[in-house]
C-alpha cells in the first residue's frame, strides 16, 4: 500500500507511531518517519493510525478504513462482504 502523510497538517501528536510502529516512527520531538510502501499486513494498524490522527494527515491508497475497526454483530453482511 502506498502511504502519504500530509505533513503541512502533521503536529507530531505521534499517535500514528503508537498504533503502527512498524510504518511510522518518531525522530526527535517533532520529526515524523514513515514507510511510504507499506506492506499488506499492515493495513489494521494502518487504519487504526489513520483512524486516531487528529488532523488526517495520514492518506493511504487502497486501505480498507475498516480494518481493525470494531464491527457490531451482523454488520459484516451489510459491507458487502
Ligand atoms: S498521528 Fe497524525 S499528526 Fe500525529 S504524528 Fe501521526 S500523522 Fe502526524
Amino acid at each position: 500500500m502506498r502511504l502519504v502523510v500530509d505533513l503541512n497538517r502533521c503536529q507530531g501528536y505521534a499517535q500514528c507511531a503508537f498504533l503502527a510502529p512498524d510504518v511510522f516512527a518518531m525522530h526527535g520531538d517533532e520529526a515524523l518517519l514513515y514507510n511510504p510502501q507499506a506492506d499488506a499486513e499492515q493495513s489494521e494498524p494502518l487504519a487504526r493510525a489513520v483512524a486516531a490522527c487528529p488532523v488526517q494527515a495520514i492518506l493511504v491508497e487502497g486501505l480498507d478504513e475498516t480494518a481493525g475497526v470494531p464491527t457490531a454483530p451482523g454488520e459484516e453482511a451489510s459491507r458487502g462482504r
